[in-house]
């Protein structure tokens, strides 16, 4: 019989494992599986991208973890392709090579003003509360005011999060930095501002119902009217989308502590502020604006306008994918790169759910098991020597292991399910090879 054919993954998140999933479901006894990861930790964005507070989302993790109770499957962790491996070393190693490596970056506003201190992105943000390990700090003191820009998922995700009342918070895995910092802040007001009007924003009608009913919070609407938008001409998600903030308008929060201000149809021209930003300029967008537009103070903005991701030396790359054809990588000129497939956001870009990734890597799995009905078996190199050679020792599944035992007994002492290790030097002394 032939030795199983050999599969990389390049990164564990939900596009990775569920392409794994998918792999062992369409031909698990005939492939060697090992999925890369730049961390010691599997998961992805299911664990440092889904909100703290959203525990029901992230217990996908459980089911994605099976793929590596698969006797063929290995989890490599602490190598980064591009840094510590090529792709080229990748291909000479692997019959197929699947990035899934996800949009690692954010989108720029371009306008005056978006670097100074206190404008960060939502990425960023999220990274710190989820306990990134490369995340920086996000100091709260003094934020009375922050504006939000983009009307997406991760927006309301960052809104939630400084709106909630922190005691509501105690019970995730957030690290306790940054608990300590939320019960310190003394946020009021929290400004999301969407370039378009509500009808068209891109959150999703649960998420945004969760922010509108953030206990002890009011909500005010500037820039659209819900009452003169025709309801019966939009699609069913964007009609809920307007009748839950109609609906959070026509009932008021009694005795509200904090304010979430939509503002729909601006979109910030300049951030203002003397070595720190004070305030967001937001201009009109609509189509005969009436005026020039109105300040809002601001002592964080936090940028949510979108992920980007970050190409791969020696991959192709366009308009922020690895351009692809259901899957299979092409070259910029259209032609084929037998071997190497994409999956995730790298494939399809920074949209969708984390569930939109089982019904994509499906999709790609389908394309790697069907390429190898007929790519030629080739000899391959011993890329687990290469590694070792160059005094890179990936981390490994027991290692991960010992990292989750550690967050759980952390948090079992907090009266908690876990609590995350953000620290890298605390990540790196639960792996045994370090
Ligand atoms: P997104 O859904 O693409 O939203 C981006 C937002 O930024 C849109 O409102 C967009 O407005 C706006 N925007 C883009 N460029 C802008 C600019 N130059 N100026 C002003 N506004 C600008 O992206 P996301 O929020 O980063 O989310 C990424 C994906 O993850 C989405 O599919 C999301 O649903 C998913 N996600 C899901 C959850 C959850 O389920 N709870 C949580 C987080 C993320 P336009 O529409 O006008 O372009």
């Amino acid at each position: 019989m032939d030795a199983p054919r050999r599969v990389a993954i390049i990164g564990a998140g939900p596009a990775g494992l569920f392409t794994a999933a998918a792999l062992l479901a369409q031909a698990g006894d005939d492939l060697a599986i090992d999925i890369f990861d730049r961390l010691p930790t599997p998961f992805g964005l299911l664990r440092y991208g889904v909100a703290p507070d959203h525990a029901s989302i992230k217990s996908v993790a459980t089911t994605l973890a099976r793929v590596f109770e698969a006797p063929h499957v290995r989890f490599l962790g602490l190598v980064e392709c591009g840094r510590d491996v090529t792709p080229t070393q990748l291909r000479d190693a692997y019959d197929a090579v699947v990035y899934a490596v996800g949009a690692s970056d954010d989108r720029h506003l371009g306008i005056p003003g978006e670097d100074l201190p206190g404008s960060r992105s939502a990425r960023q943000f999220v990274a710190w509360y989820s306990g990134h390990p490369d995340a920086e700090p996000q100091p709260l003191a003094g934020v009375r005011n922050a504006v939000v820009v983009g009307v997406g998922n991760v927006a309301v995700d960052v809104a939630r999060i400084l709106l909630k009342d922190p005691a509501d918070l105690s019970a995730t895995d957030m690290p306790d930095a940054v608990l300590a910092e939320l019960r310190s802040a003394q946020v009021e007001h929290v400004w999301l501002v969407g370039r378009r009007g509500p009808e068209h924003a891109a959150f999703t009608t649960p998420e945004l119902r969760e922010l509108l009913d953030t206990p002890r919070i009011g909500v005010t609407l500037t820039g659209a009217d819900p009452a003169s938008i025709d309801l019966d001409a939009l699609e069913r998600h964007a009609r809920a989308n307007v009748a839950a903030i109609a609906a959070a308008l026509a009932e008021p929060a009694i005795d509200p502590v904090r304010w979430l201000h939509l503002v729909f149809w601006h979109r910030p021209a300049e951030l203002l502020g003397l070595g720190q930003v004070q305030g967001v300029l937001l201009e009109p967008t609509g189509p005969r604006p009436a005026y020039g537009g109105f300040v809002v103070p601001a002592d964080l903005v936090l940028r949510s306008i979108g992920y980007r991701g970050v190409p791969l030396p020696g991959v192709p790359f366009d308009n922020g994918r690895i351009p692809n054809l259901e899957g299979r990588v092409l070259e910029l000129d259209g032609s084929a790169r037998p071997g190497e497939y994409a999956v995730g956001w790298v494939k399809r870009g920074p949209v969708g759910l984390i569930g939109s990734n089982k019904k994509d890597a499906a999709e790609t799995a389908a394309c790697v098991v069907e390429d190898f009905e007929f790519l030629p078996r080739r000899p391959l190199a011993d890329l687990d020597s290469e590694l070792a050679a160059r005094g890179i020792r990936p981390s490994t599944l027991a290692d991960w292991r010992r990292i989750d035992a550690a967050e759980i007994d952390r948090g079992a002492i907090r009266g908690r399910e876990r609590t995350k290790i953000e620290a890298w030097h605390d990540l790196l002394d639960l792996v045994g090879n370090s």
